[in-house]
């Protein structure tokens, strides 16, 4: 035991004796008994810390009771819950990345109750392919004449270079061996893969000659790779997909792209730019692209690989797609949000990643005055919430320099600083995640929606209540 003086020791009450406490028994409903146990035991070590330092610490029945519902509720949350993204970043990796649009959770909600066709073909009534559920719309929504599906972009690629390029030289221009979120770096992925990666160019500037001049009987693959989090600005060259296709069909090598975000519409006209379609990259002639499902698609975490079917049946026998396949939560909402990109339209308004990205001032400022009538009647007093002008940003790697024009909703609350607050909120049910800039707690209409209003006003109250 501690060395606590024996008197203080023997204030703390034993477990078994806790237990039998009508105050304590009545919390049985809230958890297993082993769960209760642990409650009570967490608490009484939180209370032998407390004594040492506090001899006059609250031992009552009364006061024991509430620690231990409180230590219940932790342990009762689910570690992986929901939580309100008012950061304004649209495709947050930290925050799970794309929301799932309606369509989506359906599929994946009638898939996950019973059985389903995952690996049987019904009009056959034998063994059929789990990628063939959407290798057919990719090719539609694509245009190429193949496709397969991976856990994702990153397994995507590593599956792409095993398949193509194991053992031989892949070429990739310096300005774009990039690292993504501090795990995916070209470097490591290709020495993973068995490929030789050879650089050519310079950080800011690479030519068509540095290509030409690299490929030799050991090279397999030119490869590009979206440069999707950071951008180079200034003197800066860089050869497009078109260029790549043409070096490398006259060296008879395939050239592949790492699109990154996967962008299926052109998003210029939103003012949103810089970013090339997967389509167009391989009417540019691109032989194999690789993308995410989670970035722009706006769909669950998948890698997907479209292009020449000589080059995707190499993939398809790889001994490492067992490894990396897609389980089929995964594919049904990948399914169903494909689906929805047959109609533009549909896409732009129902996947909620590209309407977030895509709405337009005017409705982020209504919906933002709408939002705030509904807050102020939900939350008491002590709070102000006034509306600022300020930038959402894409995230997710996508567009790193784009800053998109927004309506904020600052919160103040009578006497608690914003830093304390945004902290606070971080522990609600559910936990709020906002923005601190410029000592103001801010809130992003833009990644909001009017379903989480109530939510977000009872998370607010909650704030208020362990504020001291
Ligand atoms: C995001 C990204 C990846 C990794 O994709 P994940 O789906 O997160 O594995 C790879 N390459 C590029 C260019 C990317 O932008």
């Amino acid at each position: 035991m501690s060395g606590l003086p024996q008197d203080t020791r023997r204030k703390l009450p034993k477990m078994d004796k806790v237990l039998s406490w009508p105050e304590i028994t009545s919390l049985r409903s809230l958890t297993s008994h082993v769960g209760l146990k642990n409650a009570v035991r967490n608490v009484l070590d939180q209370l032998r810390t407390a004594l040492s330092s506090n001899p006059a610490t609250d031992l009552t029945p009364t006061s024991i009771s509430h620690l231990v519902r409180n230590q219940i509720r932790i342990a009762e949350t689910p570690s992986l819950r929901r939580v309100i993204n008012g950061s304004g970043v649209v495709i947050h990796t930290n925050l799970g990345r794309s929301p799932l649009a309606h369509a989506a959770e359906a599929a994946l909600r009638d898939t996950a109750w019973g059985y389903s066709n995952l690996e049987f073909d019904l009009e056959q009534g034998e063994r059929g392919e789990r990628y063939s559920h959407v290798e057919n719309l990719i090719c539609e929504l694509t245009g190429a004449e193949a496709a397969l599906v991976v856990n994702n972009n990153a397994a995507a690629v590593m599956l792409a270079l095993s398949s193509l390029a194991e053992g031989q030289e892949v070429i990739v221009s310096r300005g774009e061996l990039v690292e993504i979120g501090g795990s995916f770096r070209i470097p490591d992925v290709m020495r993973q893969s068995g490929a030789t990666l050879v650089e050519v160019g310079t950080t800011n500037r690479t030519h068509p000659r540095d290509y030409i001049g690299a490929i030799t009987e050991q090279t397999a693959l030119l490869l590009k790779v979206h440069t999707s989090n950071f951008a180079v600005v200034g003197f800066t060259a860089e050869v497009n997909t078109e260029t790549m296709v043409r070096i490398g069909q006259e060296a008879s090598i395939p050239t592949m792209v790492d699109a990154g975000s996967g962008c299926l519409i052109d998003l210029a006209p939103f003012g949103i730019c810089g970013e090339a379609t997967v389509q167009h990259h391989l009417q540019a002639g691109a032989d194999v692209v690789t993308f995410s499902g989670d970035k722009l698609l706006g769909g669950p975490q998948a890698g997907l690989i479209a292009g020449r079917r000589d080059l995707v049946e190499k993939m398809k026998r790889h001994q490492l797609l067992r490894a990396l396949r897609i389980d089929k939560l995964t594919l049904a909402t990948l399914e169903a949000t494909l689906r929805l990109y047959r109609d533009e339209r549909v896409a732009l308004t129902e996947i909620p990643t590209l309407r977030m990205l895509t709405m337009p001032l005017d409705t982020i400022s209504s919906q933002a005055r709408r939002m705030l009538r509904r807050l102020r009647a939900l939350l008491p007093p002590q709070f102000t919430l006034t509306l600022q002008d300020g930038f959402s940003s894409p995230g997710g790697g996508t567009y790193p320099l784009l800053q998109l024009p927004s309506r904020l909703i600052e919160v103040t609350v009578n006497g608690v600083p914003p830093k304390r607050l945004e902290e606070l909120l971080r522990s609600t049910t559910p936990p709020v995640v906002g923005r601190l800039q410029k000592d103001c707690f801010l809130l992003d209409v833009r990644t909001l929606t009017d379903a989480e209003i109530p939510l977000l006003a009872s998370a607010l109250v909650q704030a208020l209540e362990v504020t001291p």
